[in-house]
């Protein structure tokens, strides 16, 4: 990625053929898909890449097996098809998990849920012929094909060897079935990487106050950008909004006038994080929660991820809560699953988002409104796009730019199926570095692909560099200096929430860990030529982020 100052440059000095506005999963997506059809491409991002609903998502990208209760066939079709196909794309980041649905003594098997499974495999599996094509093009490739098995049903013994945590619960049996997961932020990375490589211009802390208009058109932006408070002007022949659950604040009186454009309901969901070692799980399971809803439970980069809630909200957005009751919610549906005792001191780290829900007309509760993406386009000529779901964000990108190509006239097929995002690598033939040890290295191989060279070249500069940020952890300091040198991150919370995870995965310890915190500011400061007060401002500002949202409250932690 260009540098913050280069990028600035850029945009100021050229004018494009689109601005994107939104640095989310879907404003990267439309990025790289208008860059890879020959378009000039800016993308301005408000606060930092992903900062939004798509650094605080369930992580999954699955086809979502309970929204087909809602008879939304096309969407989980659709969704289905894009996981298949993200898993080829970059496979280093999105990973197949299988997914237990498990039954107790006196308990029987749910019948209905084994229908909707048999309907989830036709909806996923092609036909053989097609699977053996598919992995004839994938072993060309070099790569590998996935293609999930049908479900099907366990015994209690493999259970309890895939989710260790319900040995004390002596499951009879479960349903096995297979979806995916991602590091969503990383994703959202990798993806403006790639439209980096074809020729777009990457900005984030620099927030669109304004459209610029010619002749009632839209022709451009203008931005604050965040440090210096000054305001520039992008020029370009088309605007997208994809600002997801900010959308109908961009021109709120162009789009509320107007009578087709849906309302957003926003929906908060929040996640929990708890030690992997106190629930240790090598399989998700899905639990339930109370009134016919079911939530997860997720090994996550080394810790158990659980989620999430799902409830109409009317609060901030920019700093979406961790609310006292979501937590109870969750930790008594994992408590009376796993008969385990978790109360809030417990959490290892915490997170709440918005979902940009779609209103129907009917004020139905959120579980029900549409996860539908919804494209309009404006008097203005500004098209917005909003709703969907992270699994599938190629196609609302595509639907975007197939819009600005049809406007345009142009003869300009869709290209991001084949287009790989970042390079997947085998750990073991990275170059060797006596300093990292092997899980480092798998980390950096997850994370990165091929680049993880270039950050074990980092790790190299400086002996300290190759030492993990927080003991015990994979993630190196040097993926620090990757992140402000690299990827425009430009506060500490960039590094601990968004470039690493450790703010999710770690959160408590970072709260208790100041010396952690000084050290990643003080090497962030280093690359970006902060001067001593700056950077004590950098550390101190960690503790307030993590208050604004509550991502972990400073309860002592239990013996
Ligand atoms: C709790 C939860 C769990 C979820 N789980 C899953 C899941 O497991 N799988 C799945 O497929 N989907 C999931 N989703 C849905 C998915 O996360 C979202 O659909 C997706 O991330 C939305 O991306 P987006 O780019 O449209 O919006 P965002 O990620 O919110 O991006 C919009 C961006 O626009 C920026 N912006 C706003 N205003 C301006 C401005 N004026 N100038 C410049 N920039 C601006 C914001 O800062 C933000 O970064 C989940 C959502 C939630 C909330």
């Amino acid at each position: 990625m260009l540098s913050r100052a280069e990028a600035l440059a850029a945009l100021q000095r050229e004018a494009f053929d689109v601005v994107v506005i939104g640095g989310g999963i879907t404003g990267a997506g439309v990025a790289l898909d208008a860059a890879t059809r020959g378009f000039s491409v800016a993308l301005v991002e408000r606060n930092d890449f992903s900062c939004g609903t798509s650094s605080r998502s369930s992580k999954m990208v699955h086809g979502g097996l309970r929204y087909l209760q809602n008879f939304d066939l096309g969407l989980v079709r659709e969704a289905l098809v894009e996981r298949q196909l993200m898993v080829r794309l970059a496979p280093h980041l999105v990973k197949p998990i299988p997914f237990l649905v498990p039954w107790f003594e006196g308990s029987r098997k749910d019948r209905l849920l084994g229908m909707g499974l048999n309907m989830y495999d036709a909806m996923s599996l092609r036909n053989p012929r097609a699977r053996r094509r598919a992995a004839r093009e994938a072993a060309l490739e070099g790569g590998e094909y996935w293609s999930p098995d049908r479900h099907r049903t366990i015994d209690a013994e493999e259970v309890v060897e895939l989710i260790p945590a319900l040995a004390a619960r002596d499951p009879s049996s479960a349903y096995l079935f297979y979806d995916c997961q991602t590091d969503d932020s990383r994703l959202v990375l990798t993806v403006l990487g790639e439209a980096v490589r074809f020729g777009a211009v990457c900005l984030n802390g620099a927030r669109v106050v304004e459209l610029i208009e010619d002749g009632g058109r839209a022709a451009g932006v203008v931005c604050e950008e965040a440090e210096s408070g000054e305001r520039f002007a992008v020029a370009a022949a088309n605007v997208v909004n994809a600002t997801g659950v900010w959308a109908d604040r961009i021109r709120p009186e162009e789009l509320h006038e107007e009578e087709d454009v849906p309302v957003i309901r926003p929906s908060r969901g929040t996640h929990v994080l708890l030690d992997r070692e106190r629930l240790p799980m090598n399989a998700a399971a899905v639990l339930p929660a109370g009134e016919q809803r079911t939530i997860f439970a997720l090994p996550w980069l080394g810790q158990t991820l659980v989620g999430t809630t799902d409830n109409d909200y009317e609060g901030d957005l920019e700093h979406p809560e961790v609310s006292d009751d979501d937590v109870h919610y969750l930790l008594d549906a994992v408590n009376a699953f796993f008969g385990s005792d978790f109360a809030r001191a417990d959490l290892a780290g915490a997170y709440a988002g918005v979902r940009p829900l779609i209103s129907a007309a009917d004020p139905k509760k959120s579980v029900d409104i549409s996860r539908k993406a919804e494209l309009y386009e404006t008097s203005s000529g500004m098209v917005t796009i909003t709703g969907g779901k992270l699994t599938t964000w190629r196609r609302m990108a595509k639907m975007v730019v197939d819009r600005l190509v049809e406007r345009e006239f142009r003869e300009a097929p869709c290209r991001t199926h084949e287009i790989p995002l970042g390079h997947p690598v085998d750990p073991a033939a990275l170059p060797e570095s006596p300093a990292v040890g092997e899980a480092a290295r798998e980390h950096l191989a997850a994370r990165y692909g091929l680049f993880a060279e270039s950050v074990l070249k980092i790790c190299a500069e400086r002996d300290e560099l190759a030492r993990p940020i927080v003991a015990g952890m994979p993630d190196l300091l040097a993926e620090v200096v990757v992140a402000a040198r690299h990827e425009q991150a430009r506060t500490v919370a960039d590094v601990l929430l968004r470039r690493t995870r450790l703010g999710l995965l770690a959160g408590r310890r970072l709260l208790e860990d100041r010396d952690t915190v000084k050290r990643v500011a003080k090497l962030m400061g280093s690359e970006l030529g902060w001067g001593r007060r700056e950077t004590r401002a950098a550390a101190e500002s960690w503790p307030e982020v993590v208050a604004a949202e509550r991502l972990v409250t400073p309860e002592p932690v239990r013996a």
